[in-house]
């Protein structure tokens, strides 16, 4: 590590609830799951962090519905299969150990040379061994920028709740038009006093089945479907009390609401690995092709996040990334090279996977 970089990465105090771990993987995406199962495979039991409160990433968040043809192996799934096929996979070895929805935002150097993160959630990790795949960035949900929204207290706007019960009874209103926000306000329509969905216009990006029950829910009045945009929110020592609103003929207007929830969409923000010391080039970390090592002893890059020259931005070489990392993370964790075997073959492995030994 040069002097800059060894400047950047500053000790911090560590907490006696720390998690202790010898591998910690920042990204829960394709790699990061085959991550996982690789480190598995070598012995090493990893914690597994996301932005997102569910696991897959890109092929997930991105093209959930969408085929993918160049998996080895497989000659069609879409992005959602092939995620449940990876977890499938990495299910039998009982790990790893997963939280999600919390951002991992510091990472540093604890005096005994292990790293120490921490995340949005409070979640301390102490591990000898960090993987970042974090592919383009953490998946955090765009945030509403009006008049008034900074000031809410913070069970009154939610961003992308995966479920509504925070609805029950309340006057609600759901904002945004894709395929989340037209469940928000089907689930909130049967627990909410009122419920509202917010859109510019009068159209919006679902499934047909969900369409036809939005419409149904519209036509009973059980949803009141409101076209326009919010300019600001009106509160009363933190809780919601109103909108302004403006409709398609520029009008402004009011609304009383007390929550929202906001469905602006997802989006992926490198966020704070830039800051955490590790050579970095137009937004990528920099490593060693053949371990996929950053330049921060114990900390591997592999996926989209990495740079070497000939890198391709696909799931295929993230794989074989996550291989390489954790051959060399094997060695540096327990102190030899580790020896190649097959999965085919192997005892130690049939172990590892829970499979019995191939009757001949
Ligand atoms: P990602 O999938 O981006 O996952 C990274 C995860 O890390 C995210 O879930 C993010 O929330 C999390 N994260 C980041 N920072 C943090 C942090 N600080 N704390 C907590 N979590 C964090 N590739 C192919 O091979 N074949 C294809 O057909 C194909 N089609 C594609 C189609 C589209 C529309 C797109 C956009 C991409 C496609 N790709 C395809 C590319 C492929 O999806 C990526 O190469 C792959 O997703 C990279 O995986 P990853 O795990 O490195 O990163």
């Amino acid at each position: 590590m040069s002097e800059s970089q060894a400047t950047a990465i500053q000790p911090d105090s560590p907490s006696s609830n720390a998690i202790d771990t010898d591998a910690l993987i920042i990204g829960a995406g394709p790699i990061g799951l085959f991550q996982a199962f690789q480190l598995g495979l070598q012995g090493i039991k990893a914690h597994l962090v996301d932005a997102l409160p569910h696991v897959g990433g890109q092929c997930a968040q991105l093209y959930g519905h969408k085929p993918i043809y160049d998996i080895p192996g497989i000659p069609v799934c879409t992005g959602k299969e092939l995620v449940q096929l990876l977890d499938q996979q990495i299910a039998p070895m009982n790990l790893p150990r997963r939280h999600l929805n919390q951002q991992v935002q510091s990472l540093s150097r604890l005096a005994d040379g292990r790293w120490q993160a921490v995340t949005t959630a409070g979640t301390e990790f102490h591990t000898r061994s960090v993987f970042v795949a974090a592919g383009v960035g953490a998946f955090v949900p765009k945030a509403l920028k009006v008049a008034g929204v900074d000031q809410l207290a913070a069970d009154q706007l939610l961003y992308h709740p995966s479920e509504t019960s925070s609805a029950l009874g309340r006057s609600v209103l759901v904002y945004g038009g894709d395929e989340e926000a037209v469940q928000a306000a089907i689930d909130c329509a049967s627990l909410a006093a009122k419920t509202r969905l917010m859109h510019r216009r009068d159209a919006f990006d679902a499934a047909p089945d969900l369409l036809a029950r939005l419409q149904a829910l519209r036509d009973s009045g059980a949803i009141e479907v409101v076209i326009g945009q919010i300019t600001e929110v009106q509160h009363n020592a933190g809780q919601l009390q109103a909108l302004q609103w403006m409709d398609g003929e520029g009008r402004e207007q009011t609304l009383s609401v007390d929550r929202l929830l906001v469905y602006l969409g997802i989006s992926p923000r490198l966020g704070p690995i830039a800051d955490w010391g590790m050579a970095i080039e137009k937004k990528q970390l920099v490593i060693d092709p053949a371990t996929m090592a950053t330049s921060a002893q114990g900390i591997y890059a592999v996926g989209d996040i990495v740079s070497y020259p000939g890198k391709k931005k696909l799931i295929l070489c993230g794989f074989h990334e996550a291989t390489m990392a954790a051959f060399a993370a094997a060695e540096y964790l327990q102190g030899e090279k580790p020896l190649l075997q097959y999965t085919t073959t192997s005892a130690k492995l049939h172990a590892i996977l829970g499979v019995h030994h191939p009757q001949h």
